[in-house]
């Protein structure tokens, strides 16, 4: 299998005021070329922290304790500052949650777009400009002639967001990023903004990985998923897998079902109590203070990621913890 990004056994640590938070603990998961990947979970649950490092934006807090991040052989943690700004926008590019935010209010949509591909490309004025309207055409954009001309706070923001989405691939990245794209958008447009992630990753050849708390976006979108829970993927493998029959009780519980067969139909009213506080996870399984399974064993030692069927992968002590 052709591999674009490996995450592997990255554990960060952030050191604030209140004290050491330890946030990402071994995050493990890969991307394939052309895939869309998910990462889903919870806000607070390290999905976010991820996608940011893998941008090499390391925040000066940080402190990278252990694990890698590989992109086309190259470790993004370890790189020079040079050769990161060969990758970050130009073959790794990220959209945001918040994209009338994202853009600059002061200028307008044409200054922008014309400024992100003169740098990213080295081209002249007027070839960018000519590019963009291109791009604005690609990406469905409704009159780009007049969207060009417009400043951000008068597009709606999906428009926004196409804006954003035009410029992250005008340099035909070999990764975007997109962390939560639709959240703040309403139904129908969140809808028509999945459709063209879709078309462009197919268009392209690119690979997405997708961050959401959502498993009905990633349901509809993502070839394969991570489920994030407490800093750690704690289930993996092929969204259809993982969805169709959830093993993970935290998988089970964002899906609002529980595991046991005699038990089947009947709704968890919603997992309770909250993400754990970094200053002081729990320890072993991360998620045991909230888990309606847990055991002796889950109190004390972290599982390790075991096989639960065909493409499917949980770190969880009910399935055994040997490790494969
Ligand atoms: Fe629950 Fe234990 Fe599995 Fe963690 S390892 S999810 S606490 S059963
Ligand atoms: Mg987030």
């Amino acid at each position: 299998e052709d591999v674009i990004l490996s995450v592997e056994n990255l554990t960060v640590d952030f050191y604030t005021y209140e004290g050491v938070l330890h946030v990402l603990d071994d995050v493990n998961f890969q991307i394939r070329r052309g895939e869309i990947f998910g990462v889903v979970g919870e806000s607070g649950c390290g999905k976010s922290v991820t996608s940011r490092l893998i941008m090499g934006l390391v925040a000066s807090n940080a402190h990278i304790k252990a694990g890698k991040i590989m992109f086309n052989g190259k470790n993004i943690l370890k790189i020079s500052e040079e050769e990161l700004n060969k990758i970050r926008g130009k073959e790794i590019s990220m959209i945001f949650q918040n994209p009338i935010g994202s853009l600059n209010p002061v200028f307008k949509v044409k200054d922008q777009m014309i400024n992100v591909i003169m740098n990213n490309q080295g081209v002249d004025k007027e070839t960018a400009l000519d590019k963009a309207f291109k791009l604005l055409k690609i990406v469905n954009m409704p009159d780009p002639e007049r969207v060009l001309e417009s400043y951000p706070f008068e597009l709606s923001g999906g428009m926004a967001q196409r804006v954003m989405i035009a410029m992250a691939i005008s340099s035909k990245p070999k990764l975007l990023i997109a962390d939560e794209p639709t959240t703040a958008l309403d139904v129908t447009i969140q809808a028509q903004i999945l459709k063209l992630i879709k078309e462009l990753q197919e268009k392209l050849g690119m690979s997405v990985l997708f961050i959401t708390h959502d498993l009905g976006v990633v349901a509809q979108l993502c070839d394969r998923i991570g489920v994030m829970y407490a800093g750690s993927v704690v289930a993996y493998g092929s969204t259809y897998n993982i969805l169709k029959d959830p093993k993970h009780p935290y998988t089970l519980g964002l899906m609002g079902a529980i595991p046991r067969p005699e038990h089947k139909g009947k709704p968890l009213p919603s997992i309770k109590g909250s993400v754990p506080n970094y200053l002081d996870p729990p320890p072993g399984c991360r998620f045991h203070p909230r888990c309606q399974y847990a055991m002796e064993i889950c109190k004390k030692e972290k599982p390790k990621m075991v096989k639960v069927g065909g493409n499917h992968h949980v770190a969880c002590w009910l399935y055994g913890g040997e490790g494969d």
